[in-house]
């Protein structure tokens, strides 16, 4: 009889259940865990980061390629960026209505010698400017996903236009192969990941263990609440509106890339698992290939989340009430941070300085929640990614459709 082999999400599960188990024994000794198995767990990030870069560039070119057309590009990109926005902006109320609620029972912590080194903030047009590369290669070396996006495009619409142009049509097809060798190469990596994750949630475990039993598993438990409302509520309403498929259905399929991204910490480093996910969901690939990669990128409903909910705890530890106005600002300056930050572990809290500067909080409060930052920034990465599929599984549905309807009326005046 031939055995049943497990599926990749259930070996995902029991890795992630493994390495919470073994982190628990580690706490005595977090050493351990983070000197031998640590170094594994980085392993397999580094060979994730070395093929997210080509598979990106490759595919969006591949998908422009495949879709002939300059306006469909341009008719994604505005749903995209409109469905970023909107979830962002609602990600980061729920966390402040939460927050509010729950200020109450938050354990206030002592804030006379607090310290913490903010890095220089970014100017709105700072990020404009860091769109476009001035190098070919740096954005590869640096993982750099918002240029990444740009360098493809631009060359994807030279190849469309040089046969626009030309009676000559030339083949491109070497694109497509190329494309399919970094999938392979993805594939490959990806059947790895238990052992990663089992790696990286181990020492995390080991490591934080203590800490979340103190003074901060409150603000821990409201933020993980707000992840679960967003990710429950929000994406169940837009991808059973919009795409008509069932919340269970797109929960099930996203399950490996949610545990991935939750042991991680990475929506880049989850991005070609998501890829996986999302197909199976049904969403064409030229178009995940497009909306997958900006949102690792632009899209972070969860990490607006925590900056609402860190930003009502740390002001209750200063003794300072925000008013109205104030918390309007957070909405806004959390929505437009969001733009251009990395999607790598950590990144939310540099933007939570910003959050709290254009509100007129001590930046240093960050130092009261930097200690379980990993704990943190888990859940938010869980929704950020889980944000990115439901775009990407809804402007694929309302693309079909479209073009369903235009075919239709073709039809119909023949
Ligand atoms: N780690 C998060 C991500 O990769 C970003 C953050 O730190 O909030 O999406």
């Amino acid at each position: 009889m031939k055995k049943k082999k497990l599926s990749l999400s259930a070996k995902i599960f029991i890795a992630l259940v493994l390495g919470i188990i073994a982190g628990i024994a580690f706490t005595a000794k977090p050493e351990i865990a983070t000197t031998y198995i640590k170094p594994f767990g980085t392993i397999f990030l580094n060979l994730v980061k070395w093929v997210v870069g080509p598979l990106v560039f490759f595919s969006i070119m591949s998908g422009v390629l495949s879709m002939k057309d300059i306006k469909k590009v341009g008719s994604i990109g505005i749903k995209t960026v409109l469905y970023y926005m909107c979830t962002t902006a609602l990600a980061i109320t729920i966390g402040l209505v939460f927050a509010n609620l729950f200020k109450g029972i938050f354990t206030v912590v002592e804030t006379t010698d607090l310290t913490y080194e903010a890095s220089s903030s970014v100017s709105f047009m700072d990020t404009l400017v860091g769109i476009f590369p001035s190098n070919f290669v740096q954005p590869f070396v640096e993982a750099n996903m918002l240029q990444i996006i740009v360098a493809s495009l631009i060359i994807g619409f030279a190849l469309l236009l040089i046969n626009d142009n030309s009676e000559k049509q030339r083949d491109f097809s070497l694109v497509d192969t190329i494309n399919d060798i970094f999938l392979k190469a993805m594939e490959m990596i990806i059947n790895l990941s238990p052992i990663g994750v089992f790696c990286l949630l181990c020492p995390v475990v080991a490591e934080n263990g203590p800490a979340v039993l103190g003074s901060l598993a409150k603000v821990l438990l409201v933020a993980y609440l707000a992840y679960l409302i967003h990710m429950i509520v929000v994406y169940s309403a837009t991808v059973s509106t919009f795409a008509k498929i069932s919340p269970l259905k797109f929960f099930k399929e996203m399950l490996p890339a949610i545990m991935f991204s939750f042991s991680s910490a990475s929506s880049v480093g989850t991005l070609p698992i998501n890829m996986e996910c999302t197909e199976k969901l049904g969403a064409d690939k030229d178009v995940s290939s497009f909306i997958l990669p900006l949102g690792a990128t632009i899209n972070m409903d969860g990490t607006a989340i925590y900056q609402g909910v860190c930003s009502i705890f740390i002001a209750a530890c200063y003794g300072v009430n925000l008013t109205l106005p104030q918390m309007l600002t957070i909405v806004l300056t959390a929505t437009l941070a969001s733009i251009g930050t990395a999607g790598v572990p950590g990144a939310g809290m540099v933007m939570l300085a910003m959050v709290l500067q254009a509100v007129g909080l001590p930046v240093e409060g960050i130092a009261l929640v930097a200690g379980v930052d990993r704990i943190f920034d888990m859940g938010r990465t869980t929704v950020n990614i889980t944000g990115d599929a439901s775009c990407a599984v809804i402007v694929s549905a309302l693309e079909r459709r479209k073009k369903e309807r235009k075919l239709a009326k073709e039809l119909a005046s023949n």
